[in-house]
C-alpha cells in the first residue's frame, strides 16, 4: 500500500469503522486539534473540552490497538491551525502517496476538503463515516420537488426499512406514532434518576485554551468535565438509560422543570445527543437496544416510551441530517421574516426576570446541555418571537451546546425553531404563548410575571410577544392554514386590545435591548 495518510475529524471517533479493522504501518491517522475550530463561533467551554478530550483517548485507543496516529495538540508548535495547511503540512513532511478522509458532516469542512484536494498532486479518497442509516441525499430523494417534506412519512419509512418496532409490516402496539402520550408535566413528588459520572480532569487542556487565548464562555465545575467520551462510556450512558429512565423518557419528554436537583436539566432524557454526534454509539446500535430492551420488559415500559425515543433518533435525527444537505447552502442564510435583532446579553448571562427563560438559559450555559423543549418552546420560541437574527441564533445554538455540530444544530435552530426557511422542516412556525409553558412545566410558579396577564407592566412577556409576532407578519401567516384559526382571531381583536398589545410589546423589546 502507498503510503497514506488518514484524516479523522473531531466527530469522526467511531472506534468500529472499518478503517481501524487491521493495523498497516503505511496508514497514518491524523487527528488535530485546530484554532479554525475552537473559532468559528465563540464556544461554551465544555463543547471545546468535550472534542479535545474525546479526540486525544481516541487517538490513545488507536494506538494501543496497533495503529500510527500523528496528534497535534493545540498548542503544537507545527500545527498551522488550518485544517488544508496542517494537511499539506504533513503530507510533505512524510512524502505521503495517497490521502484518504470520511465524508464530513458539516458543509463548511466538506468544501475545504474539496478544495484542499484539487491542490493536490497525489491520490485523494474519500470513504462513508458509516454512521448514519441514511445516505445524505435520502430525504431529498424521498421527497423530491414536493412543497412539505414531513418527518412522520420519512419515520414509517425507517422503521418499516430497518425493521425497528414492527410486528410483520405492522407498527408494534398497533400505532405508528404516541406523541399524544408523550407530553405529560412532571408531578410534584415525581422523583428524578441518578446519572452515571465520569467525571475527568481537564484542567490540562483548560489551562492550554487559557494559554492560547482562546475565546470561549461558561465554565466546567472544578475541572472536571463530566460527559460520556469514548465508546463504552456511552454503552454505559445506554445501558443506564435504560435501565432508569427509558420507562419514564417518552411521559415527560416534553415536561421541563425549575428543580435545582442533580439530574434536574437531564430529566428522564438519555443525553446521549454528543457521543452520537461524535460517532462514539451508532444510531442503529442505540435504537437496537432500546428497541430490545423495551421487547423483553414490555411487562413494565409502555411501548410509548420506546417509540417517543425511537422516533427521535431514526425520525428526526436523520431527517434533519437529510435536509442540511438538500438544502445548504442556501439554508445557511435562510430568513424568512426579515428578523434582524441581535440577542440580549442575557443570553450569556442567564440573567432575565423571564423565569423560564432564566432557568433554560441557565441550564444551557451551566451544562452545555438543554433538552429539547427548553431550546425550541422556551429560548427559541422567545428568539423568534422578540424578532431574532437566525444567524444569531445560529450561533448562540452551536456555540452553547456539547452535541452542537451543524447539520444537526442549523435544521433545528433555523429551520424547526425560526422557521427562517419558510417551512421547509416545519409545518408552522414554533412559537406558543405563556400558556403552553405554564402547561407543561412550573417556571411560572417562581415568576415575577403573571401568566394569566396579557398586556401591562406585570403580563408574561410571551402572552403579549406572541400576537405581536403574529400581528408583525400577518401576511405570511395568513397563507399557512396552520395558523389560519390564529390569524383570524387576531383579526376579530377590538382595535384598542390590539394596540394595548402592541404598546406593552414595543415597550418590552426597546427595555430588552
Ligand atoms: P433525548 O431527548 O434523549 O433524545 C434522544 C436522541 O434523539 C438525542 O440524543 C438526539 O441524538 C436525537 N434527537 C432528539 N431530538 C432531535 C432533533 N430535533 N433533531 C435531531 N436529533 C434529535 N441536537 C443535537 O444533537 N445537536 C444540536 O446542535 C441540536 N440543536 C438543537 C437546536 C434547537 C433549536 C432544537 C429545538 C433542538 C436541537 N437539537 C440538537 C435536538 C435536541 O434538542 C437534542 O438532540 C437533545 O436535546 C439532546 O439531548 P439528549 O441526548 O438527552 O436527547
Ligand atoms: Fe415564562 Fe411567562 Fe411563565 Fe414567567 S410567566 S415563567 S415569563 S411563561
Amino acid at each position: 500500500m502507498a503510503k497514506t495518510l488518514r484524516l479523522i475529524l473531531g466527530d469522526q471517533l467511531d472506534c468500529r469503522h472499518s478503517w481501524f479493522a487491521d493495523s498497516d504501518d503505511q496508514v497514518w491517522y491524523f487527528l488535530c486539534e485546530m484554532r479554525q475550530e475552537t473559532d468559528y463561533v465563540r464556544h461554551h467551554v465544555q463543547k471545546i473540552l468535550c472534542f479535545f478530550t474525546a479526540m486525544r483517548l481516541f487517538a490513545g485507543q488507536l494506538r494501543e490497538r496497533g495503529h500510527q496516529v500523528i496528534y497535534w495538540r493545540l498548542d503544537d508548535a507545527d500545527n498551522r491551525q488550518s485544517l488544508a495547511d496542517n494537511l499539506k503540512a504533513l503530507i510533505k513532511a512524510h512524502r505521503i502517496e495517497k490521502f484518504e478522509y470520511q465524508y464530513p458532516d458539516e458543509y463548511r469542512l466538506e468544501q475545504q476538503l474539496i478544495k484542499f484536494c484539487q491542490t493536490l498532486d497525489i491520490e485523494a479518497t474519500v470513504v462513508d463515516s458509516e454512521h448514519f442509516m441514511t445516505q445524505r441525499d435520502s430525504v431529498a430523494e424521498q421527497f423530491g420537488e414536493k412543497k412539505q417534506p414531513l418527518m412522520e412519512t420519512f419515520y414509517r419509512k425507517m422503521r418499516r426499512e430497518h425493521g425497528i418496532l414492527m410486528d410483520g409490516d405492522k407498527p408494534a402496539g398497533g400505532e405508528w406514532n404516541y406523541d399524544k402520550s408523550n407530553r405529560k408535566t412532571l408531578p410534584k413528588g415525581q422523583e428524578l434518576p441518578a446519572y452515571p459520572h465520569y467525571c475527568r480532569d481537564v484542567s490540562d487542556i483548560l489551562s492550554m485554551l487559557d494559554e492560547q487565548s482562546v475565546d470561549y464562555f461558561g465554565q466546567v465545575d472544578a475541572g472536571q468535565l463530566d460527559w460520556p467520551l469514548t465508546h463504552d462510556e456511552a454503552l454505559a450512558e445506554l445501558n443506564d438509560f435504560l435501565k432508569n429512565r427509558l420507562k419514564h423518557f417518552g411521559d415527560f419528554q416534553d415536561a421541563m422543570t425549575s428543580r435545582t436537583a442533580a439530574g434536574a436539566p437531564w430529566l428522564f432524557h438519555s443525553r446521549l445527543s454528543a457521543a452520537l454526534n461524535m460517532k462514539l454509539i451508532r444510531p442503529l446500535e442505540v435504537v437496537e437496544a432500546v428497541a430490545g430492551y423495551w421487547r423483553q420488559h414490555q411487562d413494565q415500559i409502555d411501548i410509548s416510551q420506546a417509540e417517543g425515543f425511537i422516533r427521535q433518533v431514526i425520525g428526526w435525527r436523520e431527517y434533519m441530517r437529510g435536509m442540511y444537505w438538500w438544502k445548504m447552502p442556501d439554508f445557511a442564510c435562510a430568513n424568512h421574516f426579515d428578523h434582524q435583532r441581535g440577542l440580549p446579553d442575557y443570553f450569556w448571562s442567564g440573567e432575565t426576570e423571564l423565569a423560564c427563560l432564566a432557568s433554560s438559559l441557565n441550564d444551557s450555559l451551566d451544562n452545555a446541555y438543554a433538552h429539547h423543549i427548553q431550546r425550541l418552546m422556551v429560548i427559541g420560541n422567545f428568539a423568534l418571537l422578540t424578532g431574532s437574527d437566525p444567524a444569531a441564533v445560529d450561533a448562540w445554538y452551536l456555540g452553547v451546546y456539547a452535541d452542537a455540530v451543524e447539520w444537526v444544530q442549523l435544521p433545528n435552530t433555523r429551520g424547526m425553531s425560526q422557521y427562517a426557511d419558510g417551512g421547509g422542516v416545519a409545518t408552522k412556525p414554533y412559537v406558543s404563548s405563556g400558556n403552553y409553558i405554564n402547561k407543561m412545566s412550573d417556571y411560572c410558579q417562581h415568576c415575577r410575571f403573571d401568566v394569566k396577564r396579557k398586556t401591562g407592566p406585570q403580563a408574561c412577556p410571551f402572552n403579549y410577544l406572541y400576537w405581536h409576532f403574529i400581528d408583525r407578519h400577518l401576511d405570511k401567516l395568513a397563507g399557512n392554514p396552520r395558523m389560519s384559526l390564529i390569524v383570524s382571531q387576531w383579526r376579530r381583536r377590538k382595535p384598542e386590545d390590539q394596540q394595548a398589545i402592541r404598546d406593552s410589546a414595543e415597550a418590552f423589546l426597546r427595555k430588552s435591548g
